[in-house]
């Protein structure tokens, strides 16, 4: 086995341990080298279980997170089904939902970072992945509806265009709160159309920010 195969396989035990239960999620996590989405001088680290920079003051999110996310939004269903992912940032996630879903689409408002995430996806060859540079406060309207809507950065309030732009049946997970810690919230939206809203984790992501750059 290579080291990044054992690093990997590593990381999957440790998942186990830290409660992820999800067999789908962690074989799709098991799929996804990460040390391809940071960089070189970090391909040591990869696997660790924290955030990592991956330029323009922005973070890969630590591989529990994302685990636990995916868990949360997939739980009791066979797939996450036409997806939006708000802060595709180098690419990780939304190669890791690939397998998940049957179309991704991850937007990102930082220019330079949606180029790096599309250099970091070639290499995979995931035809049901697209990328776009927009501000993803605003959703995705031309994709909508979805029935996975997955935000990787936090703010006080879920943006209502992104709730509207959700499926009947559909789900929302976001991290709700201020800077410096925010909670999981998953939103529902039932076939009939009304709305249900649960609690989970206390986390800590980088800002949602309006506008492009
Ligand atoms: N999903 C990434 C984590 C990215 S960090 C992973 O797999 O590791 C969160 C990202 O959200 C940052 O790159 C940030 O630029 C982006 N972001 C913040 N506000 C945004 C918005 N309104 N629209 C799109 N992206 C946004």
């Amino acid at each position: 086995m290579t080291a990044s195969a054992r690093m990997i396989v590593r990381m999957i035990a440790r998942l186990r341990t830290q409660g992820i239960r999800n067999e789908a999620v962690l074989s799709a996590m098991q799929r996804v080298p990460r040390t391809q989405f940071v960089d070189s001088g970090l391909a040591f680290n990869a696997y660790e279980d924290t955030p990592l920079p991956i330029g323009f003051q922005q973070t890969i999110s630590q591989p529990f997170v994302v685990a636990r996310m995916l868990e949360i939004l997939l739980a009791g269903r066979a797939s996450l089904g036409r997806t939006l992912e708000v802060g595709a940032g180098c690419g990780y996630q939304a190669a890791v939902m690939s397998s998940l879903a049957s179309d991704v689409f991850a937007v990102e408002r930082i220019r330079g970072l949606i180029e790096t995430a599309k250099e970091n996806l070639r290499p995979l060859r995931l035809p049901n992945v697209r990328m776009k540079h927009a501000d993803g406060m605003l959703g995705l309207p031309e994709a909508a509806p979805f029935d996975s809507i997955i935000v990787a950065a936090g703010a006080p309030q879920i943006p209502v265009a992104l709730v509207e732009q959700l499926a009947p049946g559909g789900r929302l997970l976001a991290p709700v709160g201020d800077q410096r810690t925010q909670q999981l919230v998953l939103v529902e939206r039932r076939e009939n159309n009304s709305f249900t809203e649960s609690r989970y984790d206390a986390v800590r992501f980088v800002p949602l920010l309006a506008g492009t750059e």
